[in-house]
């Protein structure tokens, strides 16, 4: 089988947004999760990374640790974004399959896509135009990494796979405004402006670009999914099948957060990608649906950071 029951499942990035809800779901259906944690193990550091694999031999790695950010953080660090994800697909990627790691899951970002393909996006979009310049070297770290996987599945044979999520959201999502995406940084400017009884609220862009946006617990089912039954070169997107206007999202969160002010948006910052819609029908013929709507996950992800920070 593809993940044996109890398998030892080595979770690279088990402290963000991606690798705790994964980490999570992979305890609770019975897996053991192994960790390291990031002053234990730069895992851009080629050598050590290989070290680690070899010394614990798991049953599968999944690749959820990467240097990750909003609009702005894409826009004013460039290097980062590239050079340490090529570097940490580089580490882990080879590093398991040279411990002889039977199984890893890989994921990527609907941001792999060219700006303006067909929606909503099939997997076979891929590469087929030219990407968003607000996140191109992210999107091209992450497209390096999908080649990785699948030339390890056509050279060497192995079972290792990648899957591309849509925007997420949740419990450790990244909250710093210069730095975070959309939906944690509006919870948190309508949070503000409701507790110092703010006039009005300014947010980015026009208001105008389509997001689509999901639980990251739905996406840790997914993975699993993943993991125990999908071994094939093509990546598979991770998404509801739903997007909505960043304005139709704004009044939600300020619907959820119980502010009363207006909302402005400050046309002089980028609205990035008009629309990343992903197919989901691959996933769908899996069997996978999503359990968490978007209301109800924004009301859950503001309680955690009420109560987180
Ligand atoms: P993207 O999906 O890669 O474009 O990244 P983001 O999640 O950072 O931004 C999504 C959209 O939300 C863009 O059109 C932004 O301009 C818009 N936006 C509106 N207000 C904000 C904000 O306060 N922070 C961020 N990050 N984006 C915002």
């Amino acid at each position: 089988t593809l993940l044996p029951p109890g398998a030892r499942v080595f979770v690279a990035g088990h402290r963000g947004l991606v690798g705790s809800a994964v980490a999570r779901r992979l305890t609770a259906e019975g897996y053991q999760v192994l960790t390291r944690d990031r002053t234990a193990l730069d895992l851009r550091d080629a050598e050590r990374t290989a070290g680690w694999l070899r010394e614990v031999r798991p049953d599968a790695v999944v690749l959820a640790a990467a240097k990750v950010g909003g609009i702005m953080a894409n826009k004013t660090q460039p290097v980062p974004f590239l050079e340490d994800n090529l570097r940490i697909q580089l580490s882990v990627i080879a590093g398991a399959y040279a411990a002889g790691v039977p199984r890893l899951l890989f994921l990527g970002s609907s941001c792999i896509y060219p700006k303006h393909a067909p929606q909503p996006i099939t997997e076979d979009a891929l590469l087929t135009g030219a990407l968003e310049p607000t996140n191109e070297p992210y999107a091209l770290a992450k497209i390096a990494g999908i080649t990785q996987i699948r030339a390890y599945r056509e050279q060497y044979g192995a079972s290792y796979i990648s899957a591309m999520p849509t925007n997420l959201y949740g419990p450790r999502d990244n909250f710093d405004l210069e730095t975070s995406h959309v939906l944690p940084a509006l919870v948190r400017r309508f949070h503000e402006a409701k507790q110092d009884d703010a006039e009005r609220v300014v947010l980015w862009g026009s208001g105008t670009p389509r997001r689509e946006f999901l639980h990251v617990d739905d996406l840790a089912r997914a993975c699993v999914l993943l993991l125990r039954a999908y071994d094939d070169s093509a990546p598979v997107n991770v998404g509801c099948g739903e997007d909505l206007t960043i304005a139709e999202l704004a009044a939600t969160v300020r619907e959820v957060v119980g502010y009363g002010g207006r909302i402005e948006w400050d046309t002089s910052r980028p609205d990035g990608t008009p629309r990343k819609l992903l197919d989901v029908s691959r996933l769908s013929k899996l069997g996978f649906h999503t359990e968490i709507p978007l209301r109800e996950g924004i009301r859950s992800t503001y309680e955690w950071w009420l109560t987180s920070s």
